[in-house]
């Protein structure tokens, strides 16, 4: 059977009518707006599995986001991988993924230096503290994305 450009992308999003355009993800979109990619029996954010499948493993403590401000989209034009402060200075509001939250707290409990940490999640000591002692991840919030990630 020929395999037609796009037809393995097509089943997943919706693409635009331009290459500019946000690409819509058809699956699992979680309640605060996160397109979620069932991939080997586990949820992952979807812009995540869009990413290494086009460009590869993405390198531990980075994260993938958007700049388009829509975190469904997954148009690898509008997708950036980088640490978790590029993200936020992208300005669209990203957040610690759940598995970073989780490798965070592992690394704090385990006596891990709080500056390391800071720098191998491009946030400040201070918001380490705050995350390890989950004071910045709402049990809400949490328990929501954990939902995605676990
Ligand atoms: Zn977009």
């Amino acid at each position: 059977m020929a395999h037609a450009p796009g037809s393995t992308l097509k089943p997943l999003v919706e693409l635009g009518k331009s290459p500019e355009q946000c690409w819509r993800w058809l699956g699992r979109v979680t309640d605060d707006g996160r397109a979620v990619k069932q991939f080997n029996n586990n949820p992952m954010p979807a812009q995540r599995w869009m990413w290494s499948q086009l460009f590869g493993p993405i390198k531990p403590g980075h994260v993938i986001y958007s700049t388009c401000g829509d975190h469904a989209c997954c148009n690898p034009h509008h997708l950036r991988c980088g640490f978790i402060a590029d993200a936020n200075r992208a300005g669209n509001g990203a957040v610690l993924l759940a598995e970073d939250v989780a490798q965070l707290r592992k690394d704090y409990d385990n006596g891990l230096d709080v500056d390391r940490i800071a720098a191998k999640f491009g946030i400040s000591a201070s918001y380490v503290k705050q995350v390890a002692k989950g004071r910045s991840w709402g049990k809400k919030r949490l328990h929501k994305v954990k939902a995605v990630a676990a």
